[in-house]
C-alpha cells in the first residue's frame, strides 16, 4: 500500500505545539472534544440519509463506541457517522480554515491555561488528542460508497500520513489514540464513565462501552423547573451551546395557549461575535415532542436572538414538518414571535430586578438589543427600554436608561440630547455640551459605531424625539444667559455683512441664545447628519459629502460686540478676524482637515496686531 506523507499547515503546526507543550488544563476535555466530534458526524449522516439513497453501510445503527485495551494503553473512540474521504481528511485535520485560528492564538497568548478549556469554540477540538496522546491512528470510510477505506496517522510533530486500507472499513471513523505513559489511566472503564458523564451526557446517541449506553439523553426542557436542578440547567446548556461556561441567564418556560411550547433558553457569559468570529448562526434548537426537527433553524427566531442557546419544542408542529417547510409554516412564525415577546418581557424582568447583573450582560450583548430595537417592530418600544448609556449625568462605569433619562428631565423638555462621540473623553470634552450643561440639561454621550445607525432608525422613544446636540435647530431657553445682547438695529447690519463675507463651508451665520461663555460655534444643519457621527462614518471608511457648517454667533459675547464696532471702523479687518473666528470654530467641530493651517492663520494675525 502506498503511503502520502503531508506537513500540517503552519497554523495547525502553531496549535498542535500549544496543545502539546504549553496548554495546562484539564486533560479529560479532549475525550469531549472527540465525542462532540463523533457526535457532529453522526449528525451529518442523519441528514444525509434522507437525501441520499446510495449510503454505504446504510443500516448501520447510529452510535458512538468508546473502546480501550490495557496493555497496549490504546483508547478508541469509533462512530457510525459521515466519515471522511482523502480530500476530507487533508482539509478537516491538517489545516485550519476558520479565522478562529487567530483569535484562539491570541486568546491563548493573552488567557494562558484557562483559555484550554476553550480550545473547542476555535475549531480546533481534534488537536487535543495530542494532549494525551503520542500516536493517533484514524481509522475512516465515508458515506460515499464508492470513497476509500484510508487509515491517517501522526505523532503530531508536524506531518501526517495517509495509507489506504487493505480490508474495508466500516462506516465513519475510528480514533485510535496511543496514550502517553503518564496518561495511561484513560485506558479505563471507570475513568471513562465518569468522564463521559461529566461532559457529554446529553450527546443525543448512545455512547457505548462494551454493551453498556453510558450517557443519559434526558429532555430536561420537557420538565418543570421545580424538577430541574441548577447544575442540569447548566450542563444541558454546555451540551447544547457546545460550551464550557456557565449560562449567563436561563430562562425555562411551559405554556399551552396560544401555543404548546416547553422553551428552555441561555444566554451565553460571552457574545461570540466579539471574540472575533462572524456573525453567529441561529443556536435555539426546534423540536416537535422531544424530536428534533432541526438543530439551527433560521427562520425560528429573529436574527437579532442569534446569540440564544437551547431548545424550543412545540407539540402543535406536524412531525413531518421538512427543513425547506419550515420558513413559510404559520405555526413556526406563530412560535417564534411568543418565544420572542417572553424573552425581551424576561429580559426586562432582569434589567429590573437585578440591574448590576443586567448591566453585565448588556456591555457584551448590547449590539444585538440595538439591532433588535431598529428591526423588530413589535418589540420596539420594549427593546428600546432595554437600552442603556453613559450620560452627563451617570458616574464613571454606570449606564443610564431612556426611561430614567426621562424621569429625570425637566418637565417642559420634550427631547433626549445626545452625542456620539469616539471616546466618552472626546465626548466629555466637546465644546457642544456647554450650553446644555448651563441649563441643567442631561445630554446622552454614545460611542458605539452603530449609535448613529440606531439613533437614526428609532427617531423617538415614547413621543421624546433624539436630538444630536451639534444640529442647528435646537431651541434652548434664554433664562442662564446674562448681560446685554447686542440691540437688534447694530446685529441685523452685522448679520447681512458676515453672510456677505462667509467662506464656502459655511451655509449660513446666524444669533442665537444657546451660547453662554462661548462667542461661536459651528453647528450641523437640519438636513445634514451631526459632525462627530459624520467623524466617525469617515474614520471607518464610508464616504461622505463634504459638510457644510451653521454659525452661530453669541450677542452678548464681548468679542462679537468688538467685532461689530470693528467692522464699522475697518471692514478688512473685522474680515480677517471672522474669518479666523469661523476657522476656530470649524476646528472644534472636528471639520478642518489641517488644524496646522488655522494655528498659523492665528500666529499671522496676531503678529499683525502688535506691530
Ligand atoms: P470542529 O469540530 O470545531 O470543526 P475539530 O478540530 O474538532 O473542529 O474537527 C475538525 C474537523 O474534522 C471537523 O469539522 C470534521 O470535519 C472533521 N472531523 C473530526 N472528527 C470527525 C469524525 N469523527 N468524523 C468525521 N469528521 C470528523
Ligand atoms: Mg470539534
Amino acid at each position: 500500500m502506498s503511503t502520502e506523507t503531508h506537513h500540517f499547515q503552519a497554523e495547525v503546526k502553531q496549535v498542535l505545539d500549544i496543545v502539546i507543550h504549553s496548554l495546562y488544563t484539564d486533560r479529560d476535555i479532549f475525550l469531549r472534544e472527540l465525542i462532540s466530534n463523533a457526535s457532529d458526524a453522526l449528525e451529518k449522516v442523519n441528514l444525509k440519509q434522507a437525501v441520499e439513497k446510495d449510503l454505504y453501510q446504510a443500516e448501520k445503527e447510529l452510535q458512538i463506541t468508546l473502546a480501550f485495551d490495557e496493555e497496549a494503553k490504546t483508547l478508541t473512540i469509533s462512530d457510525t457517522g459521515i466519515g471522511m474521504t482523502r480530500e476530507e481528511l487533508k482539509t478537516n485535520l491538517g489545516t485550519i480554515a476558520h479565522s478562529g485560528t487567530k483569535a484562539l492564538l491570541d486568546t491563548l497568548k493573552e488567557k494562558g491555561e484557562s483559555a484550554g478549556d476553550m480550545i473547542g469554540q476555535f475549531g480546533v477540538g481534534f488537536y487535543s488528542a495530542f494532549m494525551v496522546a503520542d500516536k493517533v491512528e484514524i481509522r475512516t470510510h465515508s458515506w460515499d460508497p464508492n470513497a476509500e477505506s484510508l487509515k491517517w496517522e501522526s505523532d503530531g510533530s508536524g506531518s501526517y500520513s495517509i495509507t489506504e486500507l487493505p480490508e474495508e472499513a466500516d462506516r465513519g471513523t475510528s480514533i485510535t489514540l496511543h496514550l502517553k505513559e503518564e496518561y495511561h489511566e484513560y485506558a479505563n472503564d471507570f475513568k471513562l464513565k465518569n468522564i463521559v458523564e461529566r461532559y457529554s451526557n446529553y450527546v443525543g446517541h448512545p455512547i457505548m462501552v462494551g454493551d453498556e449506553r453510558i450517557n443519559t439523553v434526558e429532555a430536561i426542557w420537557m420538565k418543570s423547573k421545580s424538577a430541574v436542578t441548577e447544575e442540569e440547567y447548566e450542563k444541558f446548556y454546555q451540551f447544547t451551546a457546545k460550551a464550557y461556561d456557565k449560562p449567563r441567564y436561563t430562562m425555562h418556560f411551559q405554556a399551552d395557549a396560544p401555543i404548546a411550547l416547553n422553551t428552555l433558553l441561555f444566554v451565553p457569559q460571552d457574545n461570540p461575535e466579539k471574540l472575533g468570529f462572524g456573525q453567529v448562526d441561529a443556536g435555539v434548537a426546534l423540536h416537535c415532542r422531544k424530536v428534533l426537527i432541526d438543530a439551527k433553524p433560521e427562520s425560528l427566531l429573529p436574527e437579532w436572538l442569534r446569540f440564544l442557546k437551547g431548545v424550543i419544542d412545540s407539540a402543535d408542529l406536524p412531525l413531518n414538518i421538512s427543513r425547506e417547510s419550515l420558513q413559510d409554516s404559520s405555526v413556526i412564525q406563530k412560535l417564534g414571535k411568543v418565544v420572542t415577546k417572553r424573552f425581551v418581557k424576561f429580559l426586562a424582568k432582569q434589567a429590573k430586578d437585578d440591574d448590576a447583573q443586567y448591566l453585565e450582560f448588556y456591555k457584551a450583548f448590547s449590539r444585538y438589543l440595538k439591532e433588535g430595537s431598529c428591526h423588530d417592530f413589535e418589540n420596539k418600544e420594549t427593546l428600546t427600554d432595554l437600552l442603556r448609556f453613559q450620560s452627563t449625568m451617570t458616574e464613571d462605569g454606570n449606564l443610564t436608561s431612556l426611561q430614567d433619562y426621562i424621569d429625570r428631565s425637566k418637565e417642559e423638555q420634550k427631547e433626549i440630547y445626545y452625542l456620539i462621540s469616539t471616546s466618552i473623553d472626546a465626548a466629555k470634552g466637546s465644546l457642544y455640551l456647554e450650553p446644555f450643561k448651563a441649563r441643567g440639561l442631561e445630554v446622552i454621550l454614545m460611542t458605539d459605531a452603530v449609535d448613529e445607525y440606531v439613533m437614526g432608525n428609532l427617531m423617538e422613544f415614547k413621543d421624546y424625539k433624539f436630538i444630536s446636540i451639534d444640529k442647528a435647530d435646537i431651541e434652548l431657553d434664554e433664562h442662564v444667559l446674562d448681560g446685554e445682547a447686542l440691540p437688534e438695529a447694530e446685529l441685523t447690519p452685522l448679520l447681512d455683512w458676515l453672510n456677505n463675507s462667509k467662506n464656502e463651508q459655511v451655509q449660513e451665520v446666524k444669533s442665537g441664545t444657546r451660547l453662554v461663555d462661548s462667542p461661536i460655534v459651528a453647528l450641523a444643519p437640519d438636513d445634514q447628519m451631526g459632525f462627530q457621527a459624520r467623524a466617525m462614518m469617515e474614520a471607518m471608511g464610508q464616504p461622505i459629502e463634504e459638510p457644510k457648517a451653521v454659525i452661530e454667533i453669541n450677542p452678548r459675547h464681548d468679542l462679537i460686540k468688538a467685532l461689530a464696532e470693528c467692522q464699522k471702523a475697518d471692514g478688512e479687518k473685522a474680515q480677517r478676524i471672522f474669518a479666523q473666528l469661523t476657522q476656530n470654530a470649524l476646528l472644534a467641530a472636528g471639520l478642518v482637515k489641517n488644524p496646522a493651517e488655522v494655528a498659523n492663520g492665528m500666529n499671522q494675525l496676531m503678529a499683525e496686531f502688535m506691530k
